[in-house]
């Protein structure tokens, strides 16, 4: 776990800043994007111009409305902010494999054995080259350092915590700043006499342990800049799936098709934005008289290919199926994945 290089990005004010960029119009106006005003929404995200006026994301619309009345109030685009985290994604992947997502607009890369700056900077500016949005990097040897680095120098900021400078860093910081402490826990270390991370630094970690039981322990570590946690990939995740049960059953096979390059398109679009390649796709078909049949096909090489997808699942639907019975549902799965710290080799070694 030593000498571990990790990044942290985070997409400066996403929501708004893509709307921005897609609305030049925009360029400079207080923008803020949430629910809308009558059914009670809340600001999900504020532009740094809008921020100007007191908003912030989670407060309710309606009080938006009031500190900032010329604001430029939009809904959430959930479908388009999805597309631009893909390709912010994509750019993540040229550098390293192993990515954990924690939300739409920010992740941590581990790029261990590389040179993290050099890195970096050019996440940095291909985010800007291509993407035209900013983000904010922090550079440590944990995540917890990291991410607290990426929060520094917001917007377009860019960090370094080095080890040696953690301890005499984190020391005047309070301690809601600590990585795991909420409110409740916040009250908590309060009524210990704990206010700072340098307070909770100099606490006796058995006091800690006793009190708070293995998150005692884990505060201790994290107030020294000490986290051993890897920067994890989700391998929840056993299979991925696409399926849809039609307003009217179908017989015609081209349609059905049709259906397939859909599911395909948005299959690997999720396999891509997980950094999975998959070595099993699966068409599951229900027909008019509810029986239901699957047809897989193994792959020799792991994908996350749309096209290689399509082709197989295609294949599967013309060759494998009868359809002497309408089609009452159609689905696509693809499973057996490569995940992004697996050696790729392996897949072709184990079946
Ligand atoms: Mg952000």
């Amino acid at each position: 776990m030593n000498n571990r290089s990790i990044i942290h990005v985070d997409m400066d004010a996403f929501y708004a800043s893509v709307e921005e960029r897609d609305n030049p119009s925009l360029k400079g106006k207080p923008i803020i994007v949430g629910g809308s005003l009558k059914n009670r929404g809340v600001v999900t995200t504020a532009s740094y111009e809008a921020r100007k006026y007191g908003v912030h994301s989670a407060m309710a619309i309606y009080k938006a409305k009031k500190l900032c009345p010329e604001g430029i109030f939009l809904p959430v685009n959930m479908a388009k902010y999805k597309e631009v985290s893909i390709e912010v994604h994509n750019i993540f992947k040229r550098y390293s494999r192993i990515i954990e997502p924690i939300s739409i607009d920010e992740a941590f890369i581990d790029v261990t054995g590389k040179n993290p700056f050099f890195i970096a900077k050019n996440i940095k500016r291909d985010i800007k080259n291509e993407l035209n949005l900013t983000a904010s990097i922090g550079i440590s040897v944990n995540k917890f350092l990291a991410k607290l680095a990426s929060d520094l120098e917001k917007p377009d900021g860019f960090t370094v915590i080095r080890q040696e400078e953690a301890m005499e860093f984190l020391k005047p910081l309070p301690i809601r700043k600590l990585w795991g402490v909420g409110p409740k826990t916040e009250k908590e270390l309060n009524r210990m006499g704990i206010y700072t991370i340098g307070d909770l630094q100099d606490y006796d970690i058995k006091v800690l342990v006793d009190r708070f039981g293995k998150k005692g322990r884990e505060l201790s570590y994290f107030s020294k800049g000490i986290d051993n946690r890897p920067v994890e990939i989700d391998i929840t995740t056993q299979s991925i799936g696409e399926e849809e049960t039609f307003k009217e059953d179908i017989s015609n096979v081209e349609i059905l098709d049709h259906k397939l390059k859909e599911y395909s398109l948005n299959l690997s679009h999720k396999l891509e934005l997980k950094g999975y390649l998959t070595k099993t796709i699966t068409v599951k078909i229900k027909y008019e008289d509810f029986s239901t049949e699957t047809r897989s096909s193994t792959l020799y090489i792991p994908t996350d290919d749309y096209l290689a997808i399509y082709n197989v699942s295609s294949s599967l639907l013309k060759n494998k199926f009868s359809f002497d019975k309408k089609v009452r549902l159609l689905g696509l799965t693809v499973s057996n994945f490569i995940y992004p710290n697996d050696p790729i080799q392996l897949s072709f070694h184990t079946k």
